[in-house]
């Protein structure tokens, strides 16, 4: 398989060049150059395979011959280690439960998937090392130090603003140790992306192989799509139209989805739920693309100004606004309304939900109202330990520790304070 730039000014490359590179020469993102449907059958029976199987079916056409079948079946067996339970929350709406892997969120399926995919393509090339380098205001961080922990060849440096992610977190990305090294930015998250972005464009660190681990990388945005084809799956024997609601910052986890959809999978609409980091609702609605600095909310995993992948799903409709309003709405909610979510849900249904998952039920609930007989699902992204400080006091509720978070709480964290670029560069170098 190929991929493009959708800057369209630099060569298609192979899967293997697209995953190492991260961003095109250009700086545009890549996009294969070919999305098949697949054959009716697999819908017709899907129940009678494994997700591992219904992954491999799903994900193979944008490997190609790249990763031998035998070896892509291993990688997507130690991606998906961890269940994908869809809980129904009310009549006709389902929570499909994304965070039981090792820490917690979703984004650990993308990590995973992409660190074997590296680990893969770098097993002949002993002495030329692979620096990830990557920034979060909280999750990824930690799903990437988790997904790349003992990946021989590869450096894994995380970037994070030092006091502005929780303390579980924080400990998820600076307890690891080994080939993962965190560093504390005496800053915003904004000031950490910068670094990160100034780097890959530092003709000094070149020798460096840098790569990024964010939704930019395919290896990272494409395995998301994993999800939506088992919600459909657990639901199908319904038969009713299907609606998803994602919870979105950089709209990779909607994107993968909407793939899913053009080969083939019946989806009737997908909803972006944002929080007031509203500039995708707001060009839904006027048309113009607008993107405004982040601001700070209780669903710190979607404080993002301007979605990186939106451009992708502009060049799944052929930047046709029209055609992209009859499959996909948008609706942004303030933290006032994010709380009320948590509470009615948990008061009506018993059910645990945190912010990211409160934002995207609320977004279904509207656009149900659009579709009669329409089963909805809202991708429950994180679970509610990781935002106990918000979680906890809202719902009077205490929540048991899991494992996955107990393990990281005894030890001691490790990490490095830099404050400028400069200081960035003298660790790289
Ligand atoms: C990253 C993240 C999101 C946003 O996902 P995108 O793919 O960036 O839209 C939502 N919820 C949680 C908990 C996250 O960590």
């Amino acid at each position: 398989m190929k991929y493009y730039s959708l800057n369209h000014n630099a060569p298609k490359v192979s899967f293997q060049e697209a995953v190492l590179q991260g961003l095109a020469v250009d700086r545009g993102l890549y996009f294969p150059e070919t999305i098949m449907t697949l054959p009716t059958s697999f819908f017709e029976t899907i129940e009678n395979l494994s997700n591992e199987e219904i992954a491999f079916e799903a994900i193979k056409q944008f490997i190609g011959n790249e990763i031998p079948e035998n070896i892509l079946k291993e990688i997507i067996a130690e991606t998906l280690c961890f269940d994908f339970p869809v809980i129904e929350v009310e009549k006709n709406i389902y929570s499909l439960e994304l965070f039981h892997g090792p820490t917690m969120a979703f984004k650990d399926v993308g990590a995973r998937f992409m660190s074997r995919c590296i680990s893969y393509f770098k097993k002949d090339k002993k002495n030329n090392k692979n620096t990830v380098l990557v920034a979060t205001s909280g999750d990824t961080g930690g799903a990437v130090a988790s997904g790349f922990l003992g990946v021989k060849g590869v450096e894994v440096i995380i970037l994070y603003p030092s006091g502005k992610v929780s303390d579980i977190q924080e400990r998820q990305l600076t307890t690891l140790g080994q080939n993962i090294r965190a560093l504390e930015v005496d800053g915003v998250f904004d000031d950490c992306q910068d670094m990160v972005k100034k780097a890959f464009l530092d003709p000094d660190l070149r020798h460096k192989n840098l790569t990024s681990a964010n939704s930019i990388n395919v290896a990272r945005w494409l395995p998301q799509m994993f999800y939506f084809f088992f919600a459909y799956k657990a639901l199908k024997k319904q038969n009713q139209p299907l609606i998803f609601s994602c919870p979105s910052g950089n709209f990779g986890n909607i994107c993968a989805g909407i793939i899913a959809k053009k080969m083939g999978l019946p989806i009737e609409h997908f909803v972006a739920s944002t929080n007031v980091n509203d500039t995708v609702p707001r060009f839904l609605k006027n048309g113009f693309y607008d993107p405004k600095p982040s601001k700070a909310t209780i669903s710190n995993a979607m404080d993002v100004g301007n979605p990186s992948n939106f451009i992708r799903i502009q060049e799944m409709y052929q930047n046709d606004l029209e055609k992209l309003r009859k499959d996909f709405s948008s609706y942004t909610f303030s933290d006032e309304e994010t709380l009320e979510a948590m509470k009615t849900i948990y008061k009506s249904s018993g059910y645990i939900s945190e912010p990211h998952g409160a934002i995207g039920y609320l977004g279904l609930k509207k656009e149900l109202q659009n579709h009669q007989n329409a089963i909805g699902i809202f991708l429950e992204t994180a679970h509610p330990i990781k935002f106990l400080e918000t979680v906890e006091p809202t719902l009077n509720v205490k929540l048991p520790i899991p494992t996955q978070i107990e393990s990281v709480l005894g030890v001691e964290k490790v990490s490095t304070k830099i404050r400028t670029y400069e200081d960035l560069k003298a660790i790289l170098v």
